[in-house]
């Protein structure tokens, strides 16, 4: 630990204004950037921790589209919920900021033009993907198509989300605008281009030789990968009309990319944060003693380790990230998180049927972090965790010492007598703590520092239930006063430490145990500075009188939980009725087209799965003309035992055909119900929908 005070300039992800917060963005980037702010500041360190909404993004103007509404009134929608969930949740950002701000137009557009006028940029007339029934081009988000590195078929013009490979819309493979469906021409445009290529060592001696122990190697070794394959010349304006213009003579109509005005977010967020509290907002972004770390996804580690490093080092007068410590995704249930699919549990939803819960959320994510693989968030882990680990260890400890203090010593703290050995054990290992804890945490490993933290509690616990107070006060009322001291130096330590991690439930400990009140005594000592615990002999001096116990956390009900998985459940069929879209009627069929078909009804008589297939079962149907056998691909949809007896319909007279050495005479027909389970054709039975087909 350091006790020289340092500047820091901490970054979290912009996230984008075209819909709410949810868990994955938290683990992957706010909570852990949280949990980094609130130690430093701890630490004495001065510390501007900020962030903002993106609002210029193309999926925001596409959302708008679709609602008829203004890209304006998109953004000033989810900038409101976003920043209230974040505010609700205990984010601590000293400032949060929106990219349509005036302070960001000014920043970003003075950004460009110095670039500009250094001769930055290569100015280059090139063919662009065009729709020509939008009559507009299509740049990023705009167009999708078959990524040219992984084979992902949904890869974006600028972006392929599956193996995080950073394109041209050109590159991509059968592009399809995203406004028409259609497939776009090619039509000549002029654009100013950051050519990456002429960085390419810089950023290898940079980050590949100069990062490769200190990054985390998730992050080191997919810059390496991309400096590997060699970077190239990318465009930085647009032919869109919603963005921050272009500055400069010829950028009528276009605007600056997305990319290249967000980042920039950090720097006026910063100026805007500095202006209100009347400091000066150039050292956090140009001292080179200041320390930048971005707070990631591994979406964005592209942007955050070439594009923008790039773009301040070109610039000038910037300092550059001293790290990036992007994590790895965070999945629900074992489902990839979306938006789009409405598969997530939102954080404002959460604040509203959690309330005062914010610390549970903050502990799983935290205790589950994708910090090294993805993971995965379920439900009974979020219950186990907080009625195992907080409510029973946490929790549980602290009602105990709460109590007992306020039962045996109407809640003064007791003058101790002489130390067991154990007492003094206990006691070192408590003043251990803060640089067990802050060692991890200045590694960005959070799930282990909080890992320690539960630690400490679990040594609260067992040092009174190795001590059992609650009986030796029968027998010997003298050592109680020690253990209960003991136990309280331990509660206060936890007051302190859980302070990045639950600053609710810490914030409540600090309150119980009456705080404020002990650093009034200890006239200008800062009461809960990090590094007291290990030097300072008393936590909580005898005494000090704490106030009354209140619980920490509470146990969580299997039928809260339930609710939430219904929701899910809910989530997924209006999914699946969504994705069934309607097959176009198909063309004219004549009556004798229609008397051709012979279709009756039969009774399945026997049925079982053929051998080394999935789908296939071969059954065996009485047509009242005959007994015949069917192939039919319903395996993965029913067992063979409970179809035997069933009445299905048969088109009879298909012509028969071998399916894997198995004669089919005839065909049983299908339909399927939103749930996407095929089934046997009962217009009434649940969830079959109008249109859906029979097959
Ligand atoms: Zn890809």
């Amino acid at each position: 630990m350091s006790n020289t005070p340092q500047r820091y300039t901490i970054t979290a992800a912009l996230p984008y204004t075209n819909g709410p917060i949810h868990i994955g963005h938290l683990a992957g980037v706010y909570v852990p950037a949280d949990i980094y702010a609130r130690y430093l500041r701890m630490q004495g360190n001065d510390v501007a921790f900020v962030c903002g909404s993106d609002e210029h993004g193309v999926p925001i103007t596409i959302k708008a589209k679709k609602e008829g509404v203004t890209p304006q009134d998109i953004v000033d929608k989810y900038d409101g919920i976003i920043r209230q969930s974040f505010e609700n949740f205990g984010i601590s950002f000293d400032n949060y900021s929106r990219t349509t701000a005036k302070v960001h137009h000014d920043t970003a557009s003075a950004f460009f033009k110095k670039m500009f006028k250094d001769g930055k940029f290569i100015e280059e007339t090139t063919k662009q993907l065009y729709d020509e029934n939008a009559g507009q081009f299509l740049a990023d988000r705009f167009v999708i198509g078959t990524c040219p590195k992984c084979g992902n078929q949904e890869a974006y013009g600028d972006q392929c989300e599956s193996c995080g490979t950073s394109l041209n819309a050109t590159d991509l493979i059968n592009p399809k605008s995203a406004i028409t469906g259609e497939t776009p021409t090619l039509k000549e445009t002029r654009h100013w281009f950051l050519p990456l290529d002429q960085y390419q060592e810089w950023l290898d001696n940079w980050i590949v030789k100069g990062h490769a122990h200190d990054w985390k190697s998730n992050v080191h070794g997919q810059v390496k990968s991309w400096l590997n394959d060699g970077l190239r010349a990318r465009a930085v304006t647009r032919d869109l009309d919603w963005g921050i213009p272009v500055p400069v003579e010829g950028g009528e109509g276009k605007v600056l990319y997305v990319w290249f005005d967000a980042p920039i977010g950090y720097i006026s967020s910063t100026k805007e944060w500095a202006e209100r509290e009347n400091k000066d907002w150039e050292p956090y972004w140009k001292d080179k003693d200041t320390k930048l770390i971005h707070f990631i996804g591994k979406d964005n580690i592209v942007f955050h380790c070439i594009i923008f490093p790039v773009m301040l080092k070109a610039h000038g007068d910037f300092i550059l990230p001293e790290n990036v410590p992007a994590n790895e995704f965070l999945n629900l249930e074992g489902k990839k998180l979306s938006t789009s699919k409405n598969w997530a549990v939102w954080l404002h939803e959460y604040l509203e049927e959690f309330p005062n819960q914010q610390d549970v959320l903050r502990y799983v994510l935290t205790a589950n972090a994708p910090e090294a693989k993805d993971n995965d968030f379920t439900w009974k882990d979020f219950q186990a965790r907080n009625n195992n680990e907080l409510v029973a260890i946490f929790g549980n400890f602290i009602n105990r010492v709460m109590v007992l203090t306020n039962k045996y010593y109407s809640g003064i703290v007791p003058k101790p007598n002489n130390y067991s050995k154990i007492d003094e054990q206990t006691i070192a290992e408590l003043k251990a703590y803060p640089a067990v804890i802050a060692s991890s945490i200045e590694k960005y490993r959070f799930r282990e520092a909080q890992g320690e933290l539960m630690n400490l509690a679990r040594l609260g616990n067992k040092y009174l239930a190795d001590e059992e107070p609650w009986k030796l006060i029968k027998t010997d009322k003298e050592r109680v006063k020690t253990v209960m001291y003991v136990a309280l130096q331990i509660a206060s330590g936890l007051a302190t430490l859980s302070e990045p991690f639950l600053p609710f439930s810490s914030r409540k400990l600090q309150q119980m145990l009456n705080f404020t009140d002990v650093e009034s005594k200890l006239s200008g000592q800062e009461f809960s500075q990090w590094d007291k615990i290990a030097t300072r002999d008393s936590l909580l001096p005898a005494g000090h009188q704490i106030k009354k116990a209140e619980l920490l956390f509470s146990k969580i009900e299997d039928s809260q939980m339930q609710e939430q998985l219904d929701k899910l459940e809910a989530t997924k069929s209006a999914n699946a009725a969504s994705s069934n879209k309607l097959e176009p009627q198909k063309d004219i069929a004549t009556f004798e087209d229609f008397t051709k078909m012979d279709i009756r009804i039969g009774t399945i008589i026997e049925a079982y799965k053929m051998p080394k297939t999935k789908k296939l079962m071969v059954i065996k149907v009485d047509t009242g003309l005959n007994k015949r056998t069917i192939v039919s691909g319903i395996a993965e949809h029913y067992k063979a035992e409970e179809i035997i007896g069933k009445k299905v319909t048969v088109l009879a007279n298909l012509a028969p055909r071998k399916l894997r050495g198995v004669e089919s005479e005839g065909m049983i027909l299908m339909t399927e119900n939103s749930a996407g389970k095929l089934i046997f054709v009962n217009p009434d039975e649940d969830g079959v929908e109008p249109g859906t087909t029979i097959n």
